[in-house]
């Protein structure tokens, strides 16, 4: 049988949080169980500036949860080459545009839904007639022409394996106007050449799952990876877990003296492994965790589960 790869790829914020956690050490867990090979990506294009030292203490924190990786990929600032030639073939293939509106443009021309993320919708009306065969960086962005229907993708764990993105985002930025690369262009680049076959990841990407196939398809790369879209950990008020909620990042706990078990037994709560106890190796978490059973729905992170690790705080 042919082997899988999948890869661990945080952004180094510096915030890894409880939920990044679950989405990693499940990954892992799987990976595991399954004997993929794991490669670890820091994706540091498209996120805030990256401030030194963030990426190694980004890796500290998987290793303390107790992570290990077969490879680590380039940081992905380090080569922007295959992101220009991706372009290169994307707009010799009439499929991107630089879009020199500005966000409050689109916003008036648009009327304007956006996304989570912010990303603000953008629809045949505003396309150039005519696109440009040659990709050069104009300091603006470029957009993929995003075609309206369901795009499918192969699903393993979310209800949804399809979404429209022309009616969540419309064109979309893949490349962006401080010259780099969006997230969406990277990823889907990076995942072919990297031979990623295996993506695990918070469902809040599940839309960018189907962005990232309409990227491929027009880029004419054959592999479809296989995805697990997990539950989302939130704060009480339904949100998405983040600063709002107080200080959830692992390395808090970390520096409080809390083991890294205590953190795992909670996560393997929140995967539907029964008895998890108050404390579990990343072994066990791997040998229990079952994908069947975890609990699809969006998990809460309250004020007693906060209190509950610091419980074991090293005094
Ligand atoms: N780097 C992204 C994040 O930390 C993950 C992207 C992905 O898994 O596709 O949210």
């Amino acid at each position: 049988m042919e082997i899988q790869t999948t890869r661990l790829a945080p952004s180094p914020t510096g915030a890894l949080h409880l939920g990044n956690a679950l989405s990693f050490v499940v990954n892992w867990a799987l990976a595991r169980q399954n004997g993929w090979r794991v490669l670890l990506r820091i994706e540091d294009l498209d996120t805030p500036r990256v401030k030194p030292g963030v990426i190694d203490q980004t890796i500290a924190t998987l290793r303390w949860l107790g992570l290990d990786w077969d490879d680590e990929a380039p940081v992905q600032s380090s080569d922007l080459d295959p992101y220009v030639e991706a372009m290169r073939t994307l707009s010799s293939n009439g499929f991107v545009y630089p879009c020199v509106l500005s966000r409050k443009e689109i916003a008036e021309a648009a009327g304007a839904p956006h996304d989570d993320s912010g990303e603000i919708s953008v629809g045949a009306s505003l396309r150039p007639a005519d696109l440009p065969r040659e990709f050069h960086d104009t300091g603006t962005n470029w957009r993929l022409l995003v075609p309206d229907r369901e795009v499918e993708f192969i699903e393993h764990f979310a209800e949804k394996s399809s979404t429209n993105p022309a009616r969540s985002v419309g064109d979309f930025v893949v490349w962006t106007q401080r010259g780099q690369p969006s997230y969406q262009l990277a990823v889907t680049v990076d995942d072919a050449r990297q031979g990623i076959t295996r993506i695990v990841r918070g469902n809040d990407l599940l839309d960018s799952a189907a962005r990232q196939t309409l990227i491929r398809e027009a880029l004419g790369i054959a592999v479809s990876p296989h995805h697990y879209h997990l539950p989302l950990v939130r704060g009480q008020d339904g949100r998405r877990l983040a600063k709002r909620h107080g200080d959830t990042r692992v390395d808090s706990y970390r520096e409080a003296g809390v083991p890294a078990e205590r953190v795992l037994a909670l996560l393997a709560r929140w995967g539907g492994i029964e008895d998890a106890g108050d404390s579990i190796s990343i072994e066990d978490f791997a040998n229990r965790f079952q994908l069947d059973t975890m609990p699809p729905e969006d998990v809460t992170f309250t004020p007693e589960d906060d209190q509950w690790l610091l419980l074991a705080a090293a005094r």
